[in-house]
């Protein structure tokens, strides 16, 4: 079950992991973008931890709302507001704790969320070409098993290989999209990013 104490446990180890390969990310994002990613993603992690830790919400579903928040007023950045309209979504879908289906449902919204705010589609070399395979690896693991991790640690192998898949697409979105044919080549950072919130669920949850 994706309980408070969960939801608490996700975007503390998502702040870590990203705190963590802040300078991968930002690498990546020197070769395709403005060298930020890293950076602007740890600021706002660190700030959702830290406004999760004042406002105590009671629920996994505001804990996530509040995480978004967060991410939308501190991240900077064209993935600030994409990430926390993605969290506020999977925390609205949520509503207030929730199984493998819930989960999977609320996975859902956030690419929704994500892909109506910025309206990159799959292919144009985004967090969405992690995302979308993550979350259908994750519906598709909801099917046949209740446990959150099996599910969540398929959906981080699904993203892993979307990660991989941008390295020859040419971004279409974003400031990487300005770089034309000379975006090929590369991994791109939002979805590297993507890979690592997807790995710190799989591993709250194992
Ligand atoms: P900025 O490009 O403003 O410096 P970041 O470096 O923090 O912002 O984030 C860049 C990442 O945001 C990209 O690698 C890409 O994955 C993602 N991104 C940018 N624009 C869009 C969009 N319209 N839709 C989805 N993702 C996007
Ligand atoms: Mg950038
Ligand atoms: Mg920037």
């Amino acid at each position: 079950i994706l309980d408070t104490a969960t939801a608490i446990a996700w975007v503390s180890r998502a702040a870590e992991l990203v705190r963590t390969d802040e300078p991968r990310l930002t690498r990546l994002d020197a070769e395709i973008g403005d060298g930020d990613h890293g950076a602007n993603l740890t600021r706002g992690l660190l700030a959702a931890v830290v406004d999760i830790d004042e406002k105590t919400p009671d629920s996994a579903a505001k804990t996530l709302i509040t995480a978004g928040r967060a991410l939308i007023s501190k991240t900077g950045g064209a993935s600030g507001p994409l990430y926390g309209n993605g969290f506020r979504q999977f925390g609205k879908e949520l509503r207030d704790e929730g199984d493998v289906t819930a989960v999977a449902d609320a996975l859902e919204a956030m690419l929704r969320g994500i892909e109506e705010l910025g309206g990159a589609l799959h292919g144009d070399k985004t967090m969405v070409d992690a995302l979308a395979p993550a979350v259908a690896a994750f519906q598709e693991a909801a099917r046949s098993t209740s446990d959150l991790h099996t599910a969540a640690v398929n959906a981080t192998k699904a993203a892993e290989a979307g990660l991989a898949e941008t390295i020859p697409m040419q971004a279409r979105k974003g400031r990487a999209s300005y770089l034309g044919k000379r975006s090929i080549g590369h991994e791109d950072p939002g979805a590297a990013s993507t890979v690592l919130i997807l790995r710190a669920l799989a591993e709250v949850t194992a």
